[in-house]
């Protein structure tokens, strides 16, 4: 129950409650008709017995049923007994058990193989103590007969009220919930697109859900201004650092060149190379910050992508080697794609030199570039170190680390992968991960062709 959609929980509430109340209105009215007709057979026994002991004849404490008496009247049967309950006259139906004891003024019902009996029994004074007896049967299988259908059709009727329940109340609920499919999709499109700037459709009418659809875009609006302030800071950040930054680096070459101890060099050098790790922070951050501001401020030209990815295979292969890792690449030719070139192979360097570092001594990295349906695909595998699942989804997060002991003794800043996304997505494209932990891992990209 817990998991399951608002709407089947509330049809299952709710016709689970109509069922208990519906339950329970025919069962007591079936109760009740009983009761009814009982009541109706136990009277008319009474009358009939009344009835027929006014017939009988008494002179003294002497009695005389008359010969035209009946005893058989509208399916209620009646016999006489004696003061000690001998049968004197009257009629038995056949099947009842004749030793059913005699009770004064006592309604019973008497169940037999076949058939359900209703008596009254009725011991009458007739002078000086004498008592006869009257008892008056009906066979009740009549009544059972069409109480039994009654349940029957109150059964079947039962069934077919909640099916036709459910069913409207399923109908009516999906026209009342539409909206919040609606919303859900029109919110999920957007948060899967990470395209901000989009709005949920406001409803017409005025009620609950043109509420909630306000408030939620007003919440886009706070969470897209909220980026924007985050966006411009880092790059404004960025732009002021970058300044101040080469001037330290141009200094610190002027001071190698002047310096005359190697002590005082390498001290140099620290810095330096600092200052060098600093600038490449910067500049990825103000790359990822034009990505972010979409195409304008890129210049998109056709060139030959397979081309592009072989260079960049050649210029890391010296890399590659000092871990004795082999890079293998199936690339294919004539691959002209419309986009920014320096963009795109700063992508392939990333993604290559993830491979490198995060990957096995003496293993190897495969490239294959292929083309699809006008969609360039890219693949960069390595065997190497692997990405654990819980962290799959949280590499693509800037200055995200896996191994966070590992951040200040690399080149790395954390903020490749989160580059490497934006230029894919700055292209239209995706891209994915498969790893698993000490087995390597596969990226793979998508790109149109145009
Ligand atoms: P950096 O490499 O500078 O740490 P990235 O954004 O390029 O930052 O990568 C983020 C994290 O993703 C890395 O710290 C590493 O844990 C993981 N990662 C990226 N590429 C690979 C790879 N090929 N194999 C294993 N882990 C990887």
């Amino acid at each position: 129950m817990k998991n399951q959609s608002i709407k089947r929980k509330i049809i299952i509430l709710y016709t689970g409650c109509i069922s208990v109340i519906l339950l329970v209105v025919l069962i007591g009215m079936i109760f009740y008709i009983k009761n009814v007709e009982t009541n109706a057979a136990e009277e008319e026994l009474q009358g009939k017995v009344n009835a027929f002991y006014g017939k009988i004849k008494i002179k003294g404490d002497e009695y005389t049923i008359p010969d035209e008496i009946e005893f058989y009247n509208d399916g209620v049967i009646i016999s006489v007994y004696g003061e000690d309950g001998t049968p004197v006259t009257g009629s038995i139906p056949s099947q009842f058990p004749i030793q059913t004891e005699l009770k004064d003024d006592v309604y019973q019902e008497i169940e037999t193989e076949d058939h359900s009996w209703l008596l009254y029994d009725k011991a009458y004074d007739y002078g000086n103590g004498k008592v006869l007896w009257i008892r008056a049967v009906s066979n009740v299988y009549g009544f059972e007969r069409i109480a039994g259908r009654a349940t029957a059709a109150v059964g079947v009727s039962f069934v077919v009220m909640i099916l036709l329940i459910a069913g409207v109340g399923y109908h009516m609920l999906s026209i009342a919930l539409n909206p919040v499919d609606t919303i859900c999709r029109e919110a999920g499109a957007i948060s899967k697109g990470e395209d901000l700037s989009r709005r949920l459709t406001v409803p017409k009418a005025r009620d609950e859900m043109y509420r909630l659809t306000v408030e939620f875009n007003q919440m886009f609006d706070r969470l897209e201004e909220s980026f924007e302030a985050e966006k411009q800071f880092s790059s404004d950040v960025s732009h002021e650092l970058r300044t101040p930054l080469a001037v330290i680096r141009s200094q610190c070459e002027y001071l190698l060149e002047e310096c005359r101890t190697e002590e005082e060099a390498k001290e140099i050098q620290v810095i330096m190379n600092q200052a060098d790790k600093m600038i490449q922070l910067i500049t990825q951050l103000l790359t990822i910050s034009r990505c972010e501001r979409g195409g304008e401020y890129f210049q998109m030209q056709e060139f030959d992508f397979g081309f592009m990815v072989n260079m960049v295979a050649d210029t890391l292969e010296e890399t590659a080697e000092q871990k004795q890792i082999r890079i293998i690449t199936e690339v294919e030719e004539g691959l002209i794609l419309c986009g920014e070139e320096t963009l795109l192979m700063r992508m392939m360097m990333n993604l290559v030199e993830n491979a490198i570092y995060y990957g096995r001594n003496g293993g190897f990295i495969k490239i294959r570039i292929w083309k699809e349906d006008q969609i360039i695909r890219g693949s960069v595998k390595d065997d190497g170190v692997g990405i654990s699942k819980e962290n799959l989804n949280k590499i693509w997060q800037r200055f995200y680390r896996e191994d966070k002991s590992r951040s200040n003794t690399t080149n790395g800043t954390g903020l490749g992968l989160s580059m490497v996304k934006w230029i894919v997505q700055l292209h239209r494209g995706k891209i994915e991960v498969f790893s698993e932990k000490g087995v390597g891992s596969e990226f793979i990209f998508y790109i149109p062709i145009s």
